[in-house]
């Protein structure tokens, strides 16, 4: 088979302790999956459950990659995030059998234009300029679970410029990891190379160009991103 154009490259993510990638195919998110952050943007927690949304596989850059500021925004805000990846792939998954689904975990940040987020659901218009620019998943390396186990509880935190963001425990997540993969496969059939990032706690702020961003998770590898 040969294209009219040369195909792109396909999208990965590097592995703890080995050479091999970890092809991207898909990217979901989970929305306000925090009490604190949802009350942060303004929503209730108690009447709103989490939801989901997309990003681009593309979007995804690998950890130490500089991000380009995006264009039409003044509000680039920072999303530290835990990523569950997709080992197998199924629908209508079981909430006892999810975690058997999950190859490893990353951290991510899901860079969001907070300016262009605000007006979008004003207006009741898609999420896509605000979450899905080029440059707007950068993730750490996978570390596999058959390596450390499941992630369930531990400390994610942000720092810009060595001073504390955000700040909180895993276990504050409305939905857990096995309840979010279980829930997102009646969505969609869930394949082997996707990410899931799992929402972001309270302390979500703006950066600018110039900016280093450190986040972590107790157990995995830390997220260095620098804006420029
Ligand atoms: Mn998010």
């Amino acid at each position: 088979m040969t294209f009219v154009i040369p195909p792109p490259a396909p999208p990965s993510v590097e592995v703890v302790g080995t050479d091999e990638l970890f092809p991207v195919h898909r990217v979901y998110c989970v929305g306000r999956n925090y009490a604190a952050h949802a009350r942060e943007m303004g929503m209730d927690p108690e009447r709103e459950p989490p939801f989901f949304f997309s990003k681009p596989a593309d979007a995804v850059v690998s950890n130490g990659t500089p991000v380009p500021y995006p264009p039409r925004t003044t509000n680039l805000h920072h999303e530290i995030e835990l990523v569950v990846a997709i080992g197998i792939g199924g629908r209508d998954i079981p909430l006892a059998n999810a975690l058997a689904h999950v190859f490893g975990y990353a951290v991510g940040n899901d860079l969001t234009r907070r300016d262009l987020q605000f007006s979008a659901r004003e207006q009741g218009r898609p999420w896509d300029v605000a979450k899905g620019f080029d440059g707007s998943a950068p993730v750490s390396a996978i570390r596999p679970a058959a390596e450390m186990g499941h992630v369930e509880r531990g400390t994610i935190w942000l720092e810009v410029n060595g001073e504390p963001r955000q700040r909180a425990n895993l276990s504050d997540m409305i939905w857990s990891v096995p309840e979010i993969v279980a829930e997102l496969s009646t969505y969609f059939e869930l394949r082997p190379g996707d990410l899931i990032f799992t929402g972001t706690p309270e302390g979500v702020g703006p950066v600018r160009r110039g900016d280093s961003l450190v986040g972590g998770i107790d157990g995995l590898e830390t997220l260095r991103t620098t804006i420029v």
